[in-house]
């Protein structure tokens, strides 16, 4: 399995438009976050976990050649508003390419996207050609096993994505206010965790880095990643703070097991 971290930031990304705080003016390259998205390789399959506001560059940068399936996690607009950009993989694939995504996701981006569902676009319309699945079960994506979890975050009807493939495991929570035992024992045994790690301070539907270190602790993946971050954390110093085990994210960051 191979992964790449396309994004690591918060909603509005980081550097944040207009402030000036230590992070945001950072010559650090890990403390400039796309919006949150992952990019995993397995089992011949290429996947794309959200398609973010940032998609566009983060292909482009990271190299994502093909897109076989995309995974939302839910419709908050720093996870879905790239999904127009996949079109283009439309066309070097010659196919449509499936959306897989909770009830309630599913329901929003065929409202957001209702322009790409029409059955005879007019001549000369380049849109994305999407197939919106509902998902509450797991499922397959060729030989790449995906269990749907839902996680608590807000109004949004949100999952996290746990992906099994000859043999290694990964899972991947972007989004999260809070994990409960059951939840932890989902993914428990993942060779590589990446949880929501907003700040230090509590969030209504994010959780803190200490919630996220706390529920990490119980899951003990062999390498756990903090995720979805905002400009009050800086790398280096939150990577100092944090237990064995457990990394800071950022874009770029590929991992290979
Ligand atoms: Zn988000
Ligand atoms: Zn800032
Ligand atoms: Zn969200």
């Amino acid at each position: 399995m191979r992964m790449v971290f396309l994004g690591t930031g918060t909603s509005v990304g980081i550097p944040v438009i207009g402030c000036d705080c230590a992070v945001c003016r950072s010559p650090d390259p890990r403390n400039k976050r796309r919006r949150s998205s992952l990019y995993v390789q397995a089992g011949g399959a290429h996947l794309i976990i959200d398609a973010s506001l940032d998609f566009r560059e983060q292909a482009l940068t990271f190299q994502v050649p093909r897109v076989d399936a995309v995974l939302i996690t839910h419709s908050h607009a720093d996870h879905i508003f790239g999904l127009d950009d996949v079109r283009r993989y439309n066309t070097i694939q010659n196919a449509a390419i499936p959306v897989y995504a909770s009830p309630g996701a599913v329901r929003d981006l065929r409202r957001i996207f209702d322009y790409a569902l029409v059955d005879q676009p007019p001549p000369g319309v380049y849109r994305p050609r999407l197939e919106f699945a509902e998902v509450s079960a797991p499922f397959q994506v060729g030989s790449v096993a995906i269990t749907p979890i839902r996680v608590p975050h807000g109004e949004a009807d949100t999952y996290g994505f746990r992906l099994e493939a000859e043999g290694r495991s990964l899972g991947y929570v972007p989004d999260c206010k809070r994990m409960d035992e059951e939840t932890v024992g989902r993914f428990q045994g993942v060779d590589v965790m990446v949880l929501d790690a907003l700040r230090h301070r509590p969030h209504s539907t994010h959780m803190t880095v200490a919630e996220s270190v706390a529920a990490l602790r119980s899951i003990a993946a062999r390498e756990s990643y903090l995720t979805h971050m905002c400009h009050d954390l800086d790398h280096e110093q939150t990577q100092v703070g944090l237990p064995a085990g457990v990394f800071v994210s950022c874009d770029g960051l590929t991992l290979s097991w």
